[in-house]
This record gives structure tokens, C-alpha cells and sequence, in this order.
């Protein structure tokens, strides 16, 4: 392994059986990501970026091949590990917000802190600088309910940064966004990765959201297709 990358996918291979015998939903990937970069991954439905997306969250595990993350073998990593592992390391931010409707939007933020044992006081002041990194400090008391598509997929996104992952998820972020809000969530993820605190991946149709981060791979057929890196054109 490349000492320094954040991740590392070896030979991934992920299949399900299906009437029709068996789907390579992942057929022998291979990637390494260091610490911090901004990464977009697109390609056709069905391609397999659901599968990458689950197998790097620790949702799922691979057929065969090497998955580690900061170290931690996802691929044979136990359920304590993977607990762990979700809590402390990784942040998803999901296309439909998944809010809970009941709770404020400051609330919504400090509820996975506080779930995982973090004190009120260090968690009430970590919300706060979170809502400031996404630009919604005046929107603490609202309900979803009473924000636009935009303000709700902030708000995900400062729950996801809360607990301070090293990587941060974002599965079609902007997928149920009208464009004024999409470009208001695009700006706020470019701002996020442009701080380098976590190795921001997102996945997406969109072919402007996938041409914001200097690393985009296009997938096809459960492989990488295209890996482009504007730091390392050769590729
Ligand atoms: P994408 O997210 O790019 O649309 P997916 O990762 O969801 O692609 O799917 C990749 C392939 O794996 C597709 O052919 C899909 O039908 C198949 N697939 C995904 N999940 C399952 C499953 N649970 N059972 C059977 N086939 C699946």
C-alpha cells in the first residue's frame, strides 16, 4: 500500500446472483485516494456506484479484493469495527436529506454527537461551528420543513462534518435539488474540500457537480472507465 493514502481498493470485486445467473456489480477495481482529495465519480445506472459507495461506508462487504480505509481493512473488518468505524471515521450525506422531521436544524446536527457519547456541552459547540461552515447559524431553530431543498442538504451536510470523518460521502447530492439550490450545495462542498479535512467523494449524474473536484472517474460495467487527476494529468 502507497503509505499516505487514505484509501485503498485492491482487486475489488463485489457479485450478486440474479435469475440470470451472476451480476459483476464491481469487477476487480483498484484505487488509491490520499488524505483530503475532492473526487467526483460518475457513469450510466447500473454501473456500480452504489456498490462502491456501500462498500466504502462499511455497509457491505466485497466478493473479493482489499478495501482498507485510514487503515482499516473494511473487507474483514468485525460489526464493533464497522460500528466504529461509521461513528468516527466516515460522514454520508444522502440525496434526500433524510432529516428527521420532528427535530430542529440544530438538533439534527448534534443528534448523531450526542448518540455516540459525545459531552452536550463539546457537542452544542461543534454544531455551532458547523452550521457556520455551511452557512445556516441563523437557521438553527428551524424545522426542515421550513427550509428550502438547499438549506435541508446544508444542514446534512453539517450533521455529516460533526464528527470530524476523515472521509465524507455524498451520494447524488444534488439530485433533488432545483439548480439555484444545487449550485448553493455545489459552493458549500467545494468550500468543504477545499479545506482538506476529510477526502470528500461524490457521486453523481451531474456532469457540472462531476467536473467541480480535480479527481473524476467515470465508471462503466462495474469498472473504472476514465481516471482523470488535474494534479497528476497523466494519468
Ligand atoms: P449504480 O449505483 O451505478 O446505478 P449499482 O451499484 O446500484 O449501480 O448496481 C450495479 C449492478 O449491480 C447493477 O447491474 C445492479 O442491477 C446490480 N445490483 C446492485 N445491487 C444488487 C442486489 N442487491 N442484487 C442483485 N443485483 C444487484
Amino acid at each position: 500500500m502507497v503509505v499516505g493514502n487514505m484509501i485503498h481498493l485492491r482487486n475489488v470485486t463485489r457479485t450478486y446472483s440474479s435469475g440470470s445467473g451472476l451480476v459483476r456489480a464491481l469487477d476487480a477495481v483498484s484505487l488509491d485516494i490520499p488524505a483530503g482529495e475532492f473526487v467526483t465519480i460518475s457513469g450510466p445506472s447500473g454501473c456500480g456506484k452504489s456498490t462502491l459507495l456501500n462498500l466504502l461506508g462499511g455497509l457491505d462487504r466485497p466478493t473479493s479484493g482489499e478495501i482498507l480505509v485510514d487503515g482499516l481493512p473494511l473487507h474483514q473488518a468485525d460489526e464493533k469495527a464497522l460500528t466504529a468505524y461509521r461513528r468516527h471515521t466516515l460522514g454520508i450525506v444522502f440525496q434526500f436529506f433524510n432529516l428527521l422531521p420532528a427535530m430542529t436544524v440544530r438538533e439534527n446536527v448534534e443528534l448523531p454527537l450526542l448518540l455516540r457519547g459525545d459531552p452536550h456541552k463539546k457537542a452544542g459547540l461543534r454544531v455551532a461551528e458547523m452550521l457556520d461552515v455551511v452557512g445556516l447559524s441563523r437557521r438553527a431553530h428551524h424545522f426542515p420543513h421550513q427550509l428550502s431543498g438547499g438549506e435541508m442538504q446544508r444542514t446534512a451536510i453539517a450533521r455529516a462534518l460533526a464528527g470530524g470523518p476523515r472521509l465524507l460521502l455524498a451520494d447524488e447530492p444534488t439530485g433533488n435539488l432545483d439548480s439555484a439550490n444545487a449550485l448553493n450545495v455545489c459552493e458549500t462542498l467545494s468550500k468543504i474540500a477545499s479545506q482538506k479535512i476529510a477526502v470528500l467523494i461524490i457521486v453523481t449524474h451531474s456532469e457540472p457537480v462531476a467536473a467541480m473536484a480535480p479527481v473524476r472517474i467515470q465508471m462503466l460495467d462495474g469498472k473504472i472507465l476514465t481516471h482523470h487527476n488535474d494534479r497528476n494529468p497523466a494519468r
